[in-house]
Order: structure tokens, then C-alpha cells, then sequence
């Protein structure tokens, strides 16, 4: 009977590393547990969506020395984000890392809320800055940040959000996003006016949402795989 019960504890162990690990079922578990047991409480359960972990510097927004502004520097958004975010926002949820201070991160959100009108502070499910990231030595022995995959391994990150439901928008492929299958990766944007970038990115994400492996998907050329009635922009 001792022999049963502990059989039975390391394969309850088991289970729940695995359901933790493909999400669905212990997300479920919880979810309901944490659901109002009335009449109408199955009609409001939330739809659970994919992530979309957005970068900021050079992807939505470009940071430039300013020094008669009292900051000291202002940021320039990059052209369509009002109407990225609003597209994305429809089909995702939102969540921001960066590798900057929270200071800077915080200061250009302001900036983002202000000119779109669009509150991506309040509505992400984190803001991760540099405190996220983690140091590596590059070959050169300069230090570098890294945005570890691994972090969205936190229990309280993937009991809603599997990995293979977990994206990531960012210029930068030298961290290890870039082989985690997370990444999307954008052009650098330093104030282009005629980039259109973020528009084509809506129309992408858009398409490949009920993708059910967002993670296994090629993404390497995204822009060369977008439908073309794909419009995802409101204009
Ligand atoms: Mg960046």
C-alpha cells in the first residue's frame, strides 16, 4: 500500500509537470477553480489568446538625444503603430520586454499612450525591462543583454500562456528568442517615415493566429508568406 501511494505521488508529480508544460488542461483546472460558480459564469469565461511580447527601441519607437526638452530626449513613434497595436490587440494579448531601464520603457509608453491614444502600458500582461534580461559575454568579451526564452517558463506566465502560444516582436536576433522559435523578427527602425513595417506585421500576425504551434511556424521570412487580401490595418 506504501509502494501504491508513493507510486501514485510521483506520477501526480509527473502529470502536473507535463500539464504545466503544454498549458491546456491544468490551465483549464485553474481557471475554473478560480470562475464564480453562477448561472452565466461558463457564457463569461474569458477566451484564452496567444501573447504577443512586444520589444520598444527600434521596434515600436525610436529614442533620440533632445537636449532642450526637459527630459533630455523624446521618442519618435514609428508610422502605423496606432493602427498595429489596435489590430494586434484584437486577436492578442500584449505584453512588453525590453531591454532598457523601466524609466526609459515607462517614459516612452507615456508617449505611445499620448499619440495613439492607446494604452499598451495598462493593457500588458507584464512590462519586463532590463531587470528580465540576463548579461552574456560576446566573442569580442563585451557584455551583452539577452532575453532568455526560458523566462516565460515562470509558472505564473505559462499556466495561461503555453510556449507554443507565446510570440515575440523584436529587431534584434542575437538573443536567444532567435532560436526558441518565438521570434518575429522586424527591420531596426530609426525614423523612416516611409516604413512600412508595422502595417505588414498586423496583416501577418493576423493571418497566423489560430496557428495552433505559433512556435513551429517559419518565420523567417514573414513578410514573403503574407495573403494578399491580407489587410488586418483599420483604416
Ligand atoms: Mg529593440
Amino acid at each position: 500500500m506504501v509502494w501504491f501511494k508513493a507510486k501514485a505521488r510521483r506520477f501526480d508529480r509527473v502529470a502536473k509537470k507535463y500539464l504545466l508544460s503544454s498549458g491546456f488542461q491544468f490551465t483549464d483546472t485553474q481557471h475554473f477553480s478560480q470562475v464564480p460558480v453562477s448561472g452565466s459564469a461558463l457564457e463569461n469565461l474569458p477566451a484564452y489568446r496567444p501573447l504577443l511580447v512586444l520589444d520598444l527601441d527600434e521596434t515600436l519607437w525610436h529614442g533620440i538625444p533632445d537636449p532642450p526638452v526637459s527630459e533630455g530626449h523624446r521618442f519618435l513613434v514609428r508610422p502605423y503603430l496606432e493602427s498595429f497595436l489596435e489590430a494586434v490587440a484584437d486577436h492578442y494579448d500584449l505584453a512588453v520586454w525590453t531591454a532598457a531601464s523601466e524609466d526609459w520603457m515607462r517614459a516612452g509608453l507615456r508617449v505611445i499612450a499620448f499619440e495613439t491614444q492607446f494604452d499598451l502600458a495598462g493593457r500588458a500582461f507584464f512590462l519586463w525591462h532590463r531587470d528580465r534580461c540576463t548579461w552574456r559575454r560576446t566573442e569580442e568579451g563585451e557584455g551583452e543583454l539577452r532575453k532568455p526564452a526560458r523566462k516565460f517558463r515562470a509558472r505564473w506566465v505559462c499556466a495561461r500562456y503555453p510556449a507554443h502560444w507565446i510570440l515575440v516582436v523584436d529587431d534584434l536576433a542575437s538573443n536567444d528568442l532567435c532560436g526558441s522559435g518565438h521570434l518575429v523578427r522586424v527591420g531596426m527602425w530609426t525614423g523612416d517615415q516611409e516604413d512600412d513595417e508595422l502595417r505588414a506585421l498586423a496583416a501577418y500576425l493576423t493571418a497566423i493566429v489560430h496557428e495552433p504551434d505559433l512556435r513551429q511556424l517559419e518565420k523567417r521570412h514573414w513578410r514573403s508568406t503574407i495573403p494578399r487580401n491580407a489587410n488586418a490595418l483599420h483604416d
